[in-house]
């Protein structure tokens, strides 16, 4: 179960804190050592946990009482806050060009969840947006990429713009949205190449990909068994192509929470979909204040 181990952690240093009247500096001192072990556990990175502590910290610390609730009730809460903000406080929609059509490019390292999660997006976006999208394949390096794209198309009944494996991907993404805007798709969803970790070749395709194609949104598909390097490889994505949001794939196994605790404070950039399962209705938008509750269980 995702967050178990950090989720067991947090709740034993919580309970320990039961019963107590009025809290010591020293409770809050142990309290906030135990909580920084559990993060670092969970494998959230170092800085995020940093800078978590210490705002945690000083809140509890300070003078806000809150007269309805036990002096542990308020130190789960300023966590639960904490937890909260660290992934981004609200909700964040996905951005939505002002003509159609609104294209959205899915990138991230090979495995990750890029060509699953663009099946699950179109979903999403014909169920709650009536929309009418068009795939474009543009990772001509593994043709089993295209054929599960062309896969997803038929049982959700999407176009797929493909031209094999022989093609430059820039040229392929031109004709494609050509297509999009003959056949008036309101959205286009590029499916691009991954790598088994980030490499220049990768990034000049990304980058001239998306001089060509301006899209609205640069969706970061990121892998949440990965940990904090999520977060790293985020970073690194972004740098080179300023993403406007991640996706938080694989939230149905057994991550830890490095991932999904780290990677807005890394990269300031938000979260905007959790992939909790291999089927294409296992999208969700990311409250980041439930994901907080789930952490704390
Ligand atoms: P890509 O190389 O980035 O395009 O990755 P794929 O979309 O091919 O996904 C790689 C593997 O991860 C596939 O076996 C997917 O079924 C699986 N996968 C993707 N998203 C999720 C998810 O949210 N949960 C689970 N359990 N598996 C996922």
């Amino acid at each position: 179960m995702a967050f178990e181990g950090l989720s067991e952690r947090l709740n034993k240093v919580f309970s320990s804190l039961r019963g107590k009247g009025k809290l010591s500096e020293d409770d809050i001192r142990t309290v906030m050592r135990e909580v920084r072990m559990a993060l670092l556990e969970a494998d959230v990175n170092f800085d995020v946990v940093k800078s978590f502590i210490k705002q945690v910290r000083e809140r509890a610390l300070g003078a806000e009482v809150m007269e309805s609730l036990t002096p542990s009730q308020q130190v789960v809460k300023i966590v639960d806050d904490e937890l909260t903000k660290l992934m981004g406080t609200e909700a964040v929609p996905l951005n939505k060009a002002p003509h159609i059509p609104t294209i959205i490019m899915m990138v991230g390292l090979q495995g990750a969840g890029k060509t699953t999660t663009a099946g699950k997006l179109a979903k999403h976006l014909m169920e709650n947006d009536k929309a009418r999208p068009l795939f474009i394949a543009g990772d001509v390096y593994r043709p089993a990429a295209i054929e599960q794209l062309k896969t997803i198309g038929e049982q959700l009944d999407v176009p797929v713009y493909d031209e094999g494996t022989d093609q430059d991907p820039v040229e392929i993404v031109k004709s494609g949205l050509a297509q999009a805007h003959e056949k008036k798709n309101d959205y286009v969803i590029i499916d691009t190449a991954g790598r088994l970790e980030i490499d220049e070749k990768l990034m000049d395709e990304l980058k001239r990909i998306k001089e060509l194609a301006q899209p609205n949104e640069i969706l970061f598909v990121a892998d949440s068994m990965t940990g904090q390097v999520a977060a790293k490889v985020a970073a690194g994505f972004d740098e080179q192509l300023d993403i406007t949001g991640v996706v938080l794939t694989k939230l149905d196994g057994d991550t830890r929470g490095g991932a999904a605790l780290s990677i807005r404070s890394v990269t300031g950039k938000p979260i905007k979909f959790i992939g909790q399962g291999e089927k294409l209705d296992q999208l969700d938008v990311f409250h980041p204040d439930r994901m907080a509750n789930r952490i704390l269980g």
